[in-house]
């Protein structure tokens, strides 16, 4: 997006201001449906990456299912006017009483652990399909904190429990119809895609019942200019072709799903924010904004690097600057950044922001979150008021003590 038009729309609405391009979620889609044409591709839009009402609809009228990790995402799925089964849920640790819910809302549901399955197999038996999330202990993902798929991962039931798994399903007659992998985010080569491939292809010999085989997500998407990025065209013609086969071995046409998260929304995402001070200390030149981690936090939970701008003054003098944030413990967005001339009150936007952005930020140090934007074609709209001391008040309860 246009620097001039970012800074207007920090002007019309205010900071720290995410604003999101729909125009490029569009665009995702159909790079990927492009990338796997030829197979029965299903999306599911994995939720949690950016779950504003309204980027659901629009993922909606692209095409586009979701993928959903709590009962709670599956409600916002459902009123942004997804059909029940068009929502997978996933969920990683939660009690039967949350599946049985999710069961009654009609949703297509993932299963994750051998005790789930059997409570789940004995109370419904074959009445109500289910997919199952295996483990196949790929080493993938950009760190530890989001790699799904290694031993010690407490994701997915493990393919060295197959005959386990099998008993269980055989003993309580349990309908499969589908088998999923993740193996985490930020995977780069299309290797581990097509490994992870094999393990399940293989493991479907078992499965006489399945429609789909969900690959999960993990596309890796570029944070800085020259980085190296999952190759969706390259992968989309190998996993296509050997998927094909594989269907073919089948005897039937499967579908192949995909749960993107990043690679959606990630890039479509702008974070804005205003300048509050420049602080010169004996070592650095801080570039102090009115925002902090808690409206942006990947920089200090997962070290990850993104891109930060001066939209306000983009042609001056290049300086080196930390850009930190307002709250009151070590709050850096970037270390030693290159950044055209910074002034009081200039905005400054922090790219790649659209992906567990605005979901995971909170309320700490009791500030406001962020408004959220969504820009599509010529027009912008409001997606999220910005909050007030009321929001932050909601829900507590006020003793006045005698
Ligand atoms: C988080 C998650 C995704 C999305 O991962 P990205 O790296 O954002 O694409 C997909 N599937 C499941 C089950 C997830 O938990």
């Amino acid at each position: 997006m246009e620097n001039n038009y970012l800074v207007e729309l920090a002007q019309k609405y205010g900071t720290p201001l995410y604003v999101y391009d729909a125009d490029k979620i569009a665009q995702q889609i159909t790079r990927l449906n492009n990338a796997f044409s030829g197979i029965n591709l299903k999306l599911k839009y994995a939720t949690k990456a950016l779950s504003n009402i309204s980027v659901l609809k629009w993922v909606r009228k692209n095409g586009a299912g979701l993928d959903v990790v709590s009962i709670q995402e599956a409600y916002l799925g459902l009123k942004a006017g997804f059909e029940p089964k068009e929502i997978l849920y996933t969920p990683n640790g939660v009690s039967i009483d949350e599946i049985i819910e999710a069961v009654d809302l009609g949703l297509t549901i993932n299963i994750d652990n051998i005790s789930i399955l059997e409570q789940f197999g004995h109370r419904y038996k074959d009445t109500v399909p289910v997919c199952i999330r295996l483990n196949p202990h790929i080493m993938a993902g950009g760190n530890n904190k989001i790699s799904t798929g290694h031993i010690d991962s407490k994701f997915g039931i493990s393919i060295l429990q197959m005959r386990h798994l099998l008993r269980v399903i055989e003993s309580n007659n349990i309908n499969v119809i589908g088998l999923h992998i993740h193996s985490g985010s930020d995977i780069l080569d299309s290797e581990a895609f097509l490994r992870g491939a094999e393990i399940i292809f293989e493991a479907a010999e078992d499965f006489p019942d399945l429609k789909f085989i969900d690959f999960g997500s993990g596309f890796k998407v570029a944070y800085k200019p020259g980085d190296v990025t999952t190759d969706i065209e390259e992968l989309g013609k190998e996993l296509t072709a050997r998927f094909k086969e594989f269907c073919k071995t089948q005897g039937k046409e499967l579908e192949l799903w995909f749960e993107p998260g990043k690679f959606l929304v990630s890039e479509a995402g702008y974070f804005l924010s205003k300048v509050n001070v420049i602080k010169t200390t004996p070592a650095t030149v801080f570039v102090g904004l009115d925002t902090g981690m808690n409206h942006l936090m990947r920089p200090m939970m997962y070290d990850a690097y993104h891109s930060i701008e001066n939209i306000s003054n983009p042609s001056s003098t290049h300086r080196v600057y930390t850009v930190v944030g307002y709250i009151c413990e070590t709050d850096t967005f970037g270390t030693d950044r290159k950044l055209s001339e910074v002034r009081e009150g200039d905005i400054i936007a922090i790219k790649n922001a659209g992906a567990y952005g605005f979901s995971m930020a909170s309320n700490y140090n009791s500030r406001y979150r962020p408004a959220e934007v969504l820009v599509q074609g010529e027009k912008d709209y409001l997606i999220r008021k910005r909050e007030s001391l009321d929001d932050i008040l909601r829900n507590q309860v006020i003793i006045d003590f005698e």
